[in-house]
């Protein structure tokens, strides 16, 4: 584990990666009660640069707002210290995991007076569903766990408990010899996958959800969103059914770690006969080049760390 990083972010420290513990009698161990963002540092011409670290630790506080968590730290704060540990740690192309959760106090479930700890990690992070994946598409089933309502838990927070549903779908697909699960919502809906969110492509159309089907909205997804309207690119957003799924031309998932990654095969059935479509192509080949700081209208979307 040690050599994930050499340092960490700790309440507003640098300290040992090995040194960052916190008591195992700590609230968010009991009740998964932290919030955390997923941030990507990328290798630029111009330095290290990190991608949409605005809108992330918005996220962030967005996420411990509708949990009552009162982070002790400003935003600023918070973004210079995801620059300072990428520093400190000489890293260039890295994750960046800041997390803010319930310390030690009381096992109550009510939080009371636990401290809140925040914590910023940096450290390198292949390709999340892999380097083939990336490139040649993963094979995905419908996970026969159900995406949690977000009538029962905020989908829209970033929130650590709320991994557990992801997990058992990973879970389930790894097991039956699949890269990802995806889950359906409530109603029966396609929600998301495990980490990402899902776009389908229909006779040069493309389609992705929303927060109806208890769905994070994604950094990535706003970014595809927004690519698809600079492209004019048609995009919808409305509830995809499974038939859509089935019927699609192209299916491709985004997220900060799995970036714009193919679907090929969905419980099987291939999509686009089990080869990258067109169009998932051309917005992953927009996407990376904006995040290697190759395309000069999108620099705005980097902080560069030198
Ligand atoms: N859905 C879930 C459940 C996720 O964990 C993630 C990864 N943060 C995403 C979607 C994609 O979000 P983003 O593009 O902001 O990384």
């Amino acid at each position: 584990m040690s050599d994930y990083s050499k340092y960490i972010w700790y309440n507003n420290k640098i300290i040992n990666w090995d040194e960052a513990n916190t008591h195992v009698m700590s609230h968010v161990i009991h009740y998964g009660s932290g919030v955390f963002e997923g941030i990507k540092c990328y290798n630029t011409q111009k330095g290290p640069a990190v991608f949409r670290l605005n809108s992330h630790i918005k996220r962030l506080f967005e996420s411990a707002n509708i949990y009552n968590i009162k982070i002790p730290y400003s935003k600023e704060e918070l973004m210079h210290g995801c620059i300072n540990i990428i520093q400190k740690n000489e890293l260039s192309d890295c994750y960046i995991r800041p997390i803010a959760f319930y310390g030690y106090d009381t096992l109550g479930v009510n939080p009371k007076n636990c401290p809140v700890n925040v914590a910023i990690a940096s450290f390198f992070w292949g390709a999340y569903l892999g380097e083939k994946g990336l490139n040649d598409g993963v094979r995905v089933c419908i996970s026969p766990w159900e995406k949690f309502s977000y009538k029962a838990i905020p989908a829209i927070a970033k929130a650590c408990g709320q991994y557990m549903n992801s997990m058992l779908s990973v879970n389930y697909a790894k097991e039956n010899g699949y890269d990802e699960g995806l889950l359906l919502d409530s109603r029966g809906y396609v929600a998301e996958g495990s980490g990402q969110n899902i776009f389908i492509v229909k006779s040069g159309t493309v389609y992705t959800n929303d927060e109806n089907s208890s769905i994070l909205l994604g950094i990535t997804r706003q970014t595809i969103i927004e690519l698809c309207l600079e492209l004019d690119i048609p995009i919808v957003i409305k509830d995809i059914t499974c038939d859509d799924l089935f019927d699609s031309d192209e299916i491709f998932f985004t997220g900060t770690a799995s970036e714009v990654t193919p679907v090929i095969s969905i419980d099987d059935k291939e999509i686009n006969n089990g080869k990258v479509g067109e169009i998932t192509s051309r917005l992953k080949s927009l996407y990376m080049n904006i995040v290697l700081g190759k395309s000069e209208p999108h620099l705005s979307w980097l902080t560069f760390i030198k």
